[in-house]
């Protein structure tokens, strides 16, 4: 007989003991307006597009995809230009399997043991995940109390932390809020004061859901050498299922995203997956006008109700104040409607359906919070 040991038998690394997998509740009712997900599923011309190239993608699957992807490269570049007006060369796209994965490169690349990454709360609360995924020491600000970014706090954090990467969220989730491009310029300005260098990365994830006016941060790449701005096809562009996120810098950040992606990272299919729906971007991109106007009237509808409502460029929303809002979770959910208890306490986030579930929602939330 072997004595007791109290030796572990999985020789876990420190920082994942006890941790459990990142995820939202997956659960299975009418109305699921809990991860930001387009409400539209692919049209049918999409949906035949899509099944045409992954058949022709079937029948080379004993080679190994395109390394570089540099024609799905071009069409984000062609996507973007049209998006944001910003005219980018495909050495300065990247993609991988989501924006989680572009992020963790980015990590894998700026970010290891002895480095810092900051960020500021409230933000996506994957941002931790990828830095202890990478030994990246993690520092987390605070945004002030409208989600905005106090400049100056931003840059005494950049000088005293000196970090190698900044992580700034615009539109943040789960606030809804953008960033001003003086904000953003700001940051830039801090991190260039960084002696060994900082990359500054602009998680436009909702980027298409931005109200007119709001600008891009892709527009400030052409003088940033150190800035990265992340987009996704998981949220505009109904694709969550395909797994595409994308990030667009200067060639020679690209160049360092590319020693640290493993080879062959993104398959045949989903690179034929991606390029058949940009495509389709132009009859996308209406579709996102209309979940733009149902967003600003479900923000309106919340106000008059006498609700705290988060100014939201995203396509979702973050409302409150509730003394118990796991009450108010638990009781939308009771009747059908899963949306997201995340965010500073009080406050609850809705994702922009398609009419019938945002009015499922509203009609909950009167009974539930008697509006
Ligand atoms: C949803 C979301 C993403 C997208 O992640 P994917 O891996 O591309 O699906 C990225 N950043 C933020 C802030 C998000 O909310």
């Amino acid at each position: 007989m072997s004595a007791p040991t109290s030796r572990p038998v999985l020789p876990l690394r420190p920082e994942i003991v006890g941790v459990a997998p990142y995820g939202a509740p997956q659960l299975d009712v009418p109305y699921l307006l809990n991860v930001n997900e387009n409400p539209y599923a692919p049209a049918p011309d999409v949906v035949e597009d899509i099944a045409r190239d992954v058949a022709s993608a079937a029948a080379t699957l004993n080679r190994y995809p395109d390394r570089d992807f540099l024609a799905l490269r071009e069409d984000l570049a062609a996507y973007l230009a049209t998006e944001s007006g910003v005219t980018l060369a495909p050495e300065q796209l990247w993609a991988a399997n989501g924006s989680n994965e572009v992020m963790l490169h980015l990590l894998q690349a700026f970010g290891g043991p002895g480095r810092t990454a900051v960020s500021f709360a409230p933000t996506y609360s994957m941002y931790p995940e990828y830095a202890r995924a990478t030994s990246t020491t993690w520092v987390e600000g605070r945004r002030a109390e409208d989600f905005s970014l106090d400049t100056a706090a931003v840059a005494a954090m950049v000088a005293a932390e000196q970090p190698s990467v900044v992580l700034l969220a615009s539109p943040n989730n789960p606030t809804g809020t953008a960033l001003p491009c003086e904000t953003v310029e700001a940051v830039l300005a801090a991190a260039a004061g960084v002696p060994g260098g900082c990359v500054v990365v602009v998680d436009e994830a909702y980027g298409e859901f931005r109200r007119t006016g709001t600008p891009s941060a892709l527009e400030l790449l052409p003088a940033h050498p150190n800035l990265a701005v992340s987009r996704t096809m998981s949220k505009a562009f109904g694709l969550a299922g395909a797994r595409l996120g994308y990030l667009a810098a200067a060639p020679a950040l690209v160049d360092a995203l590319r020693v640290v992606r493993l080879p062959y990272h993104l398959s045949a299919v989903t690179q034929a997956v991606a390029r058949a729906a940009l495509r389709h971007a132009p009859a996308l991109m209406a579709q996102v006008g209309s979940l733009r106007d149902e967003r600003d009237a479900l923000v309106v509808w919340l106000r008059e109700r006498g609700l705290t409502v988060a100014d939201s460029d995203a396509n979702f929303v973050l409302f409150g104040l509730f003394d118990d809002r796991h009450a108010v979770w638990q009781g939308l959910l009771d009747r059908g409607v899963l949306i997201r208890e995340v965010g500073p306490p009080g406050w609850l986030r809705v994702s922009v359906g398609t009419p019938e579930e945002t009015a499922a929602f509203k009609d909950a939330l009167v009974e539930v919070a008697a509006l």
